[in-house]
């Protein structure tokens, strides 16, 4: 086309120069729609559809129970760090798993000589009390009564039998029948749950009315078939993740993260075939990876999904000290464009630091972008807040920084065995965000706005218009990046998030 504004992608991205978000601008189209009809849907995997395309670092400064948790509930999705022992993090995962569902198939039960205090333990690790109570205290046992928080809670006495309050006269519903029609009984009952029995009375699942709220509360969810969130889980190359791969699967993982630095390896390769035909319904996400080659080598291995970046995360030295990497928004392209030819969706790894981040991103053909730093303040990020210069922090690591890696974070560097350790990251602090749930629909609004600007309604519409070379790219100069930002004002007050 002639005379036409700004450059393709293909065009910028292939010349000698390696470019970053911040090196270049994505010109506007034309708007014809309001910010709320754009879409962000998009693939973390081959299989896994999201609602929208956040996901968050498998790092033990992001990632634990409460950050998957709330990053599910809006429509993205959490990777479980593995800085811990195997029973840690396939506790997360269960823990993320049991937080919301439809049926549930395996319901903790209790028989009628428990005592109240065992209801106290299990609230106090779960977080729930409604349980159905069976005759010897199993699944498919006959069901004899349900004890709920209202059944106990002002009962001093906590060593009192569970069948001395236990609710009899219980309200079921028979095996077979659909979620919908149970949730109509358990909507028109007014209790908070529904047991579901077979012919001779016996325990099944169960349903709980909460999950009815939760289910209205956040349309957006990231579940499974069973209406159970999503969750990832990060695993090495090594040997003992073959253990870790068997809880993560016992704990219902719905994807794990291959975590490499540099991603292309034999070692990477045998895990990728190991876990393919061990656990075929389990999606694997390799990387890192940063070139068509890389690329190319994973996805014969049976990867579902690409994870790109080396060295631009905003706690990591790898560049400087590997002097190995790539600038973010030339990998980005380069990978996604190659990756697209195979179906293979691409997570942009690293250096995102506001919503403009995310979207150049995505418009360089990435269809999830991972944060790890955007995250790492909110109240859901594991670790406490502190007081620094009267500024309310939390710490922020990188894996490969001395401090994890003495925690036990060396796995992704192939350094655990060694002598030495030369560390690739640092470890920090970084600013209190609030809660992941007035955060992360923020970016999401701010996401739509600059989706209008572009003139696309999808993030498909953002692929099929990057590779058409209808969407239109500048490089900035120095100047033209501090012309972008704020400039020329005597004070100002930073927006709280960009
Ligand atoms: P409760 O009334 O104290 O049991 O708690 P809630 O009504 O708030 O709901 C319990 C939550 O925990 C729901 O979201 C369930 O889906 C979830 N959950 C997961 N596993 C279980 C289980 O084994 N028993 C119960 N009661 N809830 C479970
Ligand atoms: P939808 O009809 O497009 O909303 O399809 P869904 O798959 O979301 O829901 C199918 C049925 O499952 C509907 O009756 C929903 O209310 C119900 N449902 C969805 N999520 C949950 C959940 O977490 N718990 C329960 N109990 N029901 C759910
Ligand atoms: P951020 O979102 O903070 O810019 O980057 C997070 C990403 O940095 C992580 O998802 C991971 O890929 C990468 N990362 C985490 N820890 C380290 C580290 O110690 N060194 C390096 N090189 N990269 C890290």
């Amino acid at each position: 086309m002639q005379n036409r504004d700004g450059f393709s992608a293909h065009e910028i991205f292939t010349t000698s120069k390696g470019y970053t978000y911040n090196d270049f601008i994505i010109l506007p189209g034309y708007i014809d729609f309001a910010p709320d009809d754009v879409i962000l849907e998009t693939n973390i995997t081959r299989n896994i559809r999201l609602k929208s395309p956040l996901v968050s670092s498998p790092m033990d400064t992001v990632t634990e129970t409460d950050m998957a948790i709330a990053l599910a509930l809006w429509g993205g999705i959490g990777i479980v760090h593995y800085n811990n022992t195997i029973e840690q993090q396939a506790d997360i995962v269960s823990k993320v798993k049991r937080y919301e569902n439809g049926f549930i198939n395996k319901p903790l039960v209790l028989s009628p000589q428990n005592r109240i205090s065992d209801i106290d333990m299990i609230k106090a690790i779960y977080n729930f009390s409604g349980i159905p109570i069976t005759e010897d205290g199993k699944l498919n046992s006959k069901l004899v009564g349900i004890v709920s928080n209202r059944d106990i809670d002002f009962e001093k006495d906590r060593t009192k039998l569970l069948s001395e309050v236990m609710t009899k006269d219980i309200l079921t519903a028979k095996k077979g029948i659909t979620l919908s029609e149970a949730n109509e009984i358990l909507k028109a009952s007014k209790k908070g749950k529904l047991p579901i029995v077979d012919e001779e009375g016996r325990l099944i699942s169960l349903l709980c009315r909460n999950d009815l709220l939760k289910n209205r509360e956040f349309p957006l969810a990231t579940k499974d078939d069973k209406k159970q969130l999503r969750v990832g889980a990060a695993i090495s190359t090594k040997d003992e993740s073959k253990d870790r791969l068997a809880a993560l699967n016992d704990a219902g993982v719905d994807v794990v993260i291959i975590d490499s630095a540099q991603g292309n390896s034999v070692y990477q390769i045998k895990m990728i075939k190991y876990i393919k035909k061990k656990y075929p319904h389990i999606d694997i996400i390799g990387g890192n990876v940063v070139t068509t080659d890389q690329c190319e080598n994973l996805i014969k291995a049976g990867v579902d999904a690409l994870r790109i970046g080396m060295g631009p995360g905003s706690i990591c030295t790898t560049q400087t000290t590997m002097a190995v990497g790539r600038p973010q928004a030339t990998a980005v392209f380069r990978s996604a464009e190659y990756s697209r030819k195979h179906n293979i969706p691409i997570i942009a790894d690293g250096g995102i630091s506001n919503i403009g981040h995310i979207s150049k991103a995505l418009a360089l053909g990435a269809s999830t972008a991972m944060m790890g730093s955007m995250f790492a303040g909110t109240n859901e990020a594991p670790g406490e807040y502190f007081y620094e210069n009267g500024l309310r922090l939390k710490k922020y690591r990188g894996m490969a920084s001395m401090e994890a890696m003495e925690a036990g974070g060396a796995k992704r560097y192939f350094a655990e065995d060694a002598k030495i350790i030369v560390p690739q990251g640092v470890s920090g602090a970084v600013m209190d965000k609030g809660s992941m749930h007035d955060y992360v629909p923020y970016l999401l609004q701010g996401l739509k706005y600059s989706f209008q600007d572009i003139g696309v309604r999808d993030i498909n519409s953002l692929h099929e218009k990057l590779y058409s070379q209808d969407l239109r790219f500048e490089i900035r100069s120095a100047m033209a990046q501090k012309e972008g930002h704020v400039h020329d004002m005597y004070s100002y007050k930073e927006p709280q998030f960009m």
